[in-house]
This record gives C-alpha cells, structure tokens and sequence, in this order.
C-alpha cells in the first residue's frame, strides 16, 4: 500500500466506471499518524488531507503550513459548535454538518468572517443511533434550510454501517444528491473506495491504506 498504490487503484477505479480519473479527489487521512509519515506524503507531493478532531488538526497542520504550501485540509469528524471557529480557520472543508445548531452556528460565523469552508451533510444512512447525521427522510428539509441561510453546500457525506454492504449505503447517498441537486459525493474509506468510485463519490476518504495503522497508544 501507500500513496501512488491507492491513487492508481483510484484512477483504474474510475476508468472502469467511465469517469475521469481527476473528478474524485483523494482525502489522505492523517488522524493519529505519525508526524514523519504524513511529511513523507507531503514530500510525495500530496497536499489534501483529513482530520477527524479539531485539536489534533490544530496540534499539527500549522507547522506543516510553515513547510509546504497549498495545504487542502478537511473536517471529517464531529464538530462542537464551541469549535466552529477554530475550524474556520483550519479547515477548507467541513464534512460534517449534521444538525441545525451547527447550521446557524456555521452560517453566523460566514456573517463575521466574510468566507466559509465548503460544507457537506453528514447523512445517517444507516439510522445508526449511535452515529451521527441527519436521517435519509430529513436530509432533503434539512439541505433546504442549510441553503436558506446561504451555507456553500457542495454535497453529502456518509460512513456506512460496518456490518452492511457498503454499496447500498452509497447508492442511497447519491440518490439523496441527486434529487437536491448536490455534485459532490463523499463516500469510500480503505476498504471500499472502488465500490465508491463505481456508485459516483466525489471525495474518497483513506487513512490507514495510505499511512499505516493508526497509533491508538
Ligand atoms: C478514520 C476515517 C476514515 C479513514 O478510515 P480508513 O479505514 O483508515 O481509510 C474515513 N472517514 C472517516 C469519517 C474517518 O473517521
């Protein structure tokens, strides 16, 4: 495994689906890598990543902005309203907005600051009740409202249950978009980024087949 493993496997995936190759992005997901691994992907040339908790994201990515330019960070775990500002700062994508506090909370800090990252919704496909998101039969109201506060929504996010067929989860998500008008599509980890590419993912999001296993120490 490794970078320029998953980027071909990316690239045959899409091929094999009749998609350009650069209309999925690859999310490297950093979270609790070691620094020297996530310099050598750096060093590779690579410069879109992913963190799943705002302070570890803060403990790192400044230093590596001082050493590489052109950083594309995104938030891929939950986030607390009490660090929504911090992650305007460090973030260029938001993949996890999944409920309506967070909206107004998102959409009052655009107000101040005069920007906003991309967002996506983060749907509960599996209506996991101990996972986050808005249900499918909410997800189409609740994208009206995000828009009505004027919130960039570029599409939807999804992390489907372990024990069920992926597939169906990102079929579901993608039907979700299309019927709110949504291009992008973040969907697929390690195990099953192809099946993601194959159902229209936009944004695939891969940790350990790039880095490792994480340190849980
Ligand atoms: C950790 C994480 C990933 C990456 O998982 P891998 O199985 O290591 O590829 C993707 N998405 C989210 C939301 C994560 O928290």
């Amino acid at each position: 495994m490794g970078l320029n493993d998953i980027k071909a496997r990316m690239h045959k995936a899409a091929e094999d689906a009749g998609r350009a190759p650069n209309s999925v992005t690859l999310i490297a997901v950093s979270k609790k890598q070691p620094n020297e691994r996530v310099a050598a992907v750096l060093e590779q040339g690579h410069r879109c990543f992913g963190e799943n908790r705002v302070q570890e994201a803060a403990g790192k990515w400044p230093d590596f902005r001082e050493r590489f330019q052109e950083i594309d960070l995104h938030l891929i775990g939950p986030l607390q309203t009490n660090k929504a500002r911090q992650a305007f700062e460090l973030f260029q994508s938001i993949h996890s907005l999944d409920r309506p506090k967070l909206a107004k909370t998102l959409a009052r800090l655009a107000q101040e600051e005069g920007h906003c990252p991309d967002l996506f919704v983060q749907v509960n496909t599996g209506e996991e009740d101990q996972k986050a998101g808005i249900l499918p039969g909410d997800s189409d109201d609740f994208v009206k409202d995000c828009k009505a506060l004027d919130l960039p929504i570029k599409g939807l996010m999804c992390i489907p249950p372990v024990d069920e067929e992926a597939s169906l989860h990102f079929a579901l998500l993608a039907k979700i978009a299309e019927r709110n008008g949504l291009d992008g599509l973040s969907m697929g980890m390690s195990d099953d980024f192809e099946k993601a590419i194959a159902l229209g993912a936009t944004h695939i999001r891969v940790g350990s087949a790039i880095f490792g296993a994480r340190d849980y120490a």
